[in-house]
């Protein structure tokens, strides 16, 4: 619509594609309203709309994902939880283990979290192992455990939602729901999501394009949940020496194409402790809305993924790395 266009012509506008059977999307911006219309293209011209009083254009969105689509936002979205921020100038850094093991666990490690300028908690309670042996997580209980210190140290608490039927557990506890790049593709469970109205962290699938992430992003926003995050975390591929291939390049592209922030895993990405800080530190550079990165401090014994979690001195110094990088590129951490 116009910057002009009033509130009536506004409605007159959304009423009429609503009458065509679109379900109307309405984004209201700094200038501009934009009124996403989502249904089948062939019932309808452009022209009929472009007539209307305070239409300034119609456009065809030809991608699939439209919800997620920078033409049809195109300012970023910011998701503010708590003292974290994803997709302004702010790049948030999510830090804690990949499990929680004990209540002394993940305080001892919230703590240098926070000490060193972490805006997030991270911390699995249902863990999606590659075997039914490993330890699959404290379930509720670490639920708890993260939600007290989280309250205490004022920062939100994120956690992995495996299954439909954890959904309203894990709404008690946590702030942030993380898909993870298991469940990527679990359209049930994206769908499900939809209905919350709490952000969500989507991991990119394994062997997933940026499109089909982006899709996934998409049956969340299509049930009206538009707090979505989305996370490189590294893909398969050919190559052995690291766990996953880092695939930094997602960044910027997912930035072109979608509006959505997009935060970086380098701990599941390298699966390599002494590669997680050179891979955060392209990840900011290369734009990366925020990062999630494990912490252990002591990650020889670690419950899962000790190999990759980073020692707390490590994670100060990356920290202090990222301050001036950040800064170098006109953000803050
Ligand atoms: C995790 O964050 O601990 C995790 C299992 O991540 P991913 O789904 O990316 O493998
Ligand atoms: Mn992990």
């Amino acid at each position: 619509m116009k910057d002009t266009a009033t509130e009536s012509m506004i409605q007159a506008v959304s009423d009429r594609l609503e009458s065509f059977g679109f379900v109307v999307h309405k984004v209201v911006g700094v200038n501009q309203t934009i009124l996403g219309a989502i249904g089948d293209k062939r019932s309808v011209e452009p022209s009929e709309f472009e007539v209307m009083e305070g239409v300034h254009e119609v456009l065809r969105i030809t991608v699939p994902y439209k919800l997620a689509s920078r033409t049809f936002h195109p300012e970023n979205t910011v998701i503010e939880v708590k003292c974290a921020s994803f997709g302004g100038e702010q790049v948030s850094v999510i830090a804690g283990p990949c499990s929680v093991e004990s209540e002394e666990q993940m305080y001892t490690i919230a703590r240098e979290v926070k000490k060193n300028g972490g805006r997030g908690l991270r911390g699995g309670a249902f863990k999606p192992r590659t075997s039914p042996y490993a330890f699959q997580g404290m379930g509720e209980e670490g639920l708890r455990i993260m939600q007290t210190i989280g309250e205490e140290l004022g920062m939100p608490v994120v956690s992995e939602i495996m299954e439909i039927n954890q959904l309203d557990l894990m709404l008690r506890y946590v702030d942030i729901l993380q898909v993870g790049a298991r469940n990527m593709q679990n359209f049930s469970l994206l769908r499900e999501l939809g209905t919350i109205r709490k952000p969500v962290l989507l991991k990119r699938g394994l062997a997933a394009t940026i499109e089909e992430l982006l899709m996934a992003a998409e049956y969340i926003m299509s049930g009206g949940n538009y707090q979505v995050i989305v996370c490189e975390r590294g893909i398969r591929t050919f190559e052995t020496y690291t766990r996953n291939t880092m695939d930094i390049s997602a960044i910027p592209v997912t930035q072109k194409l979608s509006h959505l922030p997009i935060i970086a895993d380098p701990s599941h990405g390298t699966g390599r402790r002494a590669k997680v800080a050179p891979m955060a530190r392209a990840a900011v550079a290369a734009g990366a809305n925020g990062l999630i990165i494990e912490v252990h401090h002591d990650p020889d014994r670690a419950l899962s993924d000790g190999a990759q979690s980073l020692y707390p001195h490590q994670f100060q110094r990356l920290m202090e790395e990222l301050r001036m990088i950040a800064w170098a590129i006109g953000k803050h951490i």
